[in-house]
This record gives structure tokens, sequence and C-alpha cells, in this order.
């Protein structure tokens, strides 16, 4: 049977955007991202936890030897799937198993450095990505979409798909009701990462290996620490997986997010100095004082030039709409607080799940409105309710974070 290919926009060259660019090309549409930075330097953390819903979108979207590299670059398994909450003295509180558990196999999906799944999402895409030009707004018909871009320039296509986070200018013309709900730094938004050098690994007893570990006090201060130690260096992978590919190396490092004491002067993320970096460093350190020496190591030696601060924000969503030929994908439709490790995985989905519904329209199985409807029904039904569950921040963050420390007993 013939296909009918689609032209797609997409707007917002993130994870989700990449994502269904791949996989809207695999089905045989036509595609072109536009992406309002032109870097890809801006700040969303080192590390990102994938799990299976993750995995499962990109292999279904992205090219077999691309969806190989990602495998290969990603973490080490841990010993343990959960995350551990440990005091202060590294005796384990609790632990909780994961939302979604790893699939068994010689590659389950574990995390990756966010630059590299990066790097690898762009691969291939330099004739249809174009970088520095947002979508500013658009306006549909019957026959199609004319949107128009920063430059003031209008493209037109069968359908728009809004990938661009979770401010999206697309969002706001589609679903203006919708508010993003503000929830600050709080400490917890401080991220940064140590480099596994061997003088710190001395350093490490084997346990902070074990999975990601939420470490806290009776007074509050809590410090989140996530390894990542790639299954095979950047280098050798692509050279035999796909050597068109240019990854960076990167080394095994530490993520960390680490309090500071009440009242530490916290400026906005564009206000932020080294000399910034290095106050919050040492609150960081004042915060966790008289704790485990390897927690104290880990951020006394944190690389300053890589600490941010991201305010963290989530989204009231609309609870349905009329499908059209603008739909939205990602942190777009449901960002949501990092507290389950969930958004780029359900964004994902996302990309996945739209894919599989356009590329029906493209095969004449159903129209192009019911395709996205149907589409926007799985996407409500499945990041709603984990999306309303990451708001609840301090009782799920890290396996419930803030256990009552009064009564838990160590258990090691
Ligand atoms: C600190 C932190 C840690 C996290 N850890 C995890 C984790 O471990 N696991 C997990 O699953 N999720 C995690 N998340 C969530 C995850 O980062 C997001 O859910 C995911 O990045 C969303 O992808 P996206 O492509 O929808 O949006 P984004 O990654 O925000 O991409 C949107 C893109 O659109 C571009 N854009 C914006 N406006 C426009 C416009 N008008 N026109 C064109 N382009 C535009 C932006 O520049 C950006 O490139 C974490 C988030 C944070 C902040």
């Amino acid at each position: 049977m013939a296909f009918h290919p689609l032209h797609v926009i997409i707007a917002g060259g993130g994870l989700a955007g990449l994502t269904a660019a791949h996989g809207l090309l695999r089905a045989g549409h036509t595609v072109d991202v536009y992406e309002r930075h032109d870097t890809v330097e801006h700040r969303q953390g080192y590390y990102l936890h994938v799990n299976p819903m993750g995995g499962d979108a990109l292999e279904r979207c992205l090219p077999e030897d691309l969806f190989r590299l990602y495998q290969a670059t990603s973490r080490v398994n841990y010993v343990r799937t959960g995350s551990i909450v440990r005091d202060e003295q590294l005796h384990e509180l609790s632990s909780q198993p994961p939302l979604i558990p790893p699939k068994e196999g010689p590659f389950p999906d574990t995390g990756v450095h966010r630059r590299q799944l990066r790097q690898i999402l762009m691969a291939r895409l330099d004739d249809v990505y174009h970088a520095g030009l947002g979508v500013a707004s658009f306006a549909q018909d019957d026959a199609g979409v004319t949107v128009t871009l920063s430059d003031g320039t209008e493209v037109r296509g069968d359908v728009l798909v809004g990938a661009d986070g979770i401010n999206s200018a697309v969002r706001r013309q589609l679903l203006p009701d919708v508010q993003v709900v503000r929830t600050g730094i709080d400490g917890i938004g401080i991220f940064g990462r140590t480099i596994i050098t061997e003088e710190l690994q001395a350093q490490l007893p084997a346990l902070l290996d074990e999975g990601v570990q939420m470490i806290v006090d009776r007074h509050g201060s809590r410090l989140l620490a996530a390894t990542y130690r790639p299954r095979r260096p950047a280098d050798e992978a692509c050279a035999e997986i796909a050597p068109d590919v240019p990854l960076e190396p990167v080394e095994p490092y530490i993520m960390a997010s680490c309090s500071v004491p009440p009242g530490t002067e916290i400026p906005p993320a564009e206000e932020w100095t080294l000399e910034t970096a290095e106050r919050i460093r040492d609150a960081m350190l004042a915060a966790i004082d008289g704790w485990h020496p390897a927690t104290r190591a880990i951020i006394a030696a944190m690389d300053v030039p890589s600490m941010f601060a991201v305010p963290f924000g989530f989204l009231d969503p609309a609870e349905s709409w009329e499908p059209s030929r603008v739909t939205i994908i990602g942190d777009s439709a449901h960002a949501m607080l990092p507290t389950l490790g969930m958004g780029a995985n359900v964004s994902l989905n996302d990309a996945a799940v739209l894919v599989d519904r356009l590329a029906e329209v493209g095969r004449g199985e159903r129209p192009l409105e019911d395709a996205i409807g149907a589409y926007e029904a799985e996407m409500r039904a499945t990041a709603y309710p984990i999306l309303r569950m990451a708001s609840h921040h301090d009782e799920n963050f890290g396996g419930g974070a803030l256990v009552d420390l009064a009564h838990a007993e160590p258990t090691a």
C-alpha cells in the first residue's frame, strides 16, 4: 500500500523533538526541526536516568546503530536498581524500588550522560535541524499549518509538534489557560558533578556505587549522589558502531545535588559566576559538616564550573482539548518535577507514540486529527498520573527522602 508522507514541523530540538524527528523520518514522513538556541550548551544536568519506557521509545525511533550507540555509552548497571536512603554516616535507612523496573538482557536501560545522548540524537539530522530559529506562532486551516519563526519567516507543514519545553510557545497559543507552577530551588535544585579521580575513588566506600543514593540527616540536609561510569568509552563505541557520530569523551563522575544551610543566598541562574559556585560549594560543605568523610570528599572535589541551579517548575495541565493539526509532546505537555526521574522518559515515550499514530495516517489507516487525538489521549493517561506523583516532591524524592529520622533505624 502506498505511504502518504506528512510534512511535520517540530518546535524544539530537545530530547523529545529530536527523538520524534528520527522516528518520523524512519516511518517515511519528512520533518523540519526549529531550535531557538544555536548551541546545545544550556544546562539541564549531566546525568539522566533512563528506564525501559524511555529506552523502548529510543529503540522504536532511532536508526538501529544509533540505538546501539546509546546502549554502549550508557552507564554500567548498578547492583541495586532502586534509590537507597542513608543517614549521614552512610547507614542504610530505607530503599525504594524503581517506578519502572529495568528489563532483563545484556544492556538494560540505566542512565546516560545527557549531552552524549543529545549528540547521538542530533546525528544525521543536519539537513532538517535549524539552530537559532524559534517558533513564534502558528495558524492552522483545513489544508495545513503555517508557522511563523522568530526571524519573521513563515514555513508550512501538515502538522506542528510543540516539543519546546516547559515555557512552550506552541502550548501557550494552543492551550493558553495552562499555567506553570514555579517551585523555586529550595537547596536541592543545585547540581554539579565530581570527576572520579584515583584519589577520590580511594575514599569512596563500595556502597556508594550500589545505586542512586539519597543521604539525609536529622537537620534536614540532603545529598543526592549517583555515579556515572560508561559501559564503553565514547571513542571506542563510536569507532565500532557509528563512526560518523562525533561524541565527546566523558570520564566517570558522580552527579551530586546537595542542600545549603537555610538563608544561603542563591542568585538566579543567569547571575552565576565562578565565585558564586565556589561560595555555594562551601555552603554545601557547611550543610554536611560532620558527615561521613566520603560525602564531604565528593562535595569538596566538585568541579566548580559544572555547578548550576535549576529553578524547578511543573505544569498544571489541561484535562483535555479538541485535537487539531497542532500537538505537544514532552515537557511542553507535562513538565514535571525531577522527583521520580521520569520527565525525559515520558517525553521520549510521547515521541514514540506520536510517531506510531502518524505512521497510521501515512498508511491511510486513520484520519490525521483522529490520530493526533489518539496520541493526546494516550499521552494524558500515561503522563498526568506521573506528573501528579512527582509534584509530591518531599514524599517521593529519592525513595522517600523525608523518612522520619527520629524513628528510623539503620539497617546496615
Ligand atoms: C536537574 C534535572 C534532572 C532531571 N533528571 C531526569 C532524569 O534523570 N530522568 C528523566 O526522565 N528526566 C529527568 N529530568 C527531566 C527532563 O530533563 C525533561 O523532562 C526533558 O528534558 C524534557 O525534554 P523536552 O525535549 O520535552 O524538553 P527540553 O529538553 O526542555 O527541550 C525543549 C527544547 O525546545 C527549545 N525551545 C524552547 N522554546 C522554543 C521555541 N519557541 N522554538 C523553538 N525551540 C524552542 C529549547 O531551547 C529546548 O532545546 C530532569 C530535569 C532536571 C531539570
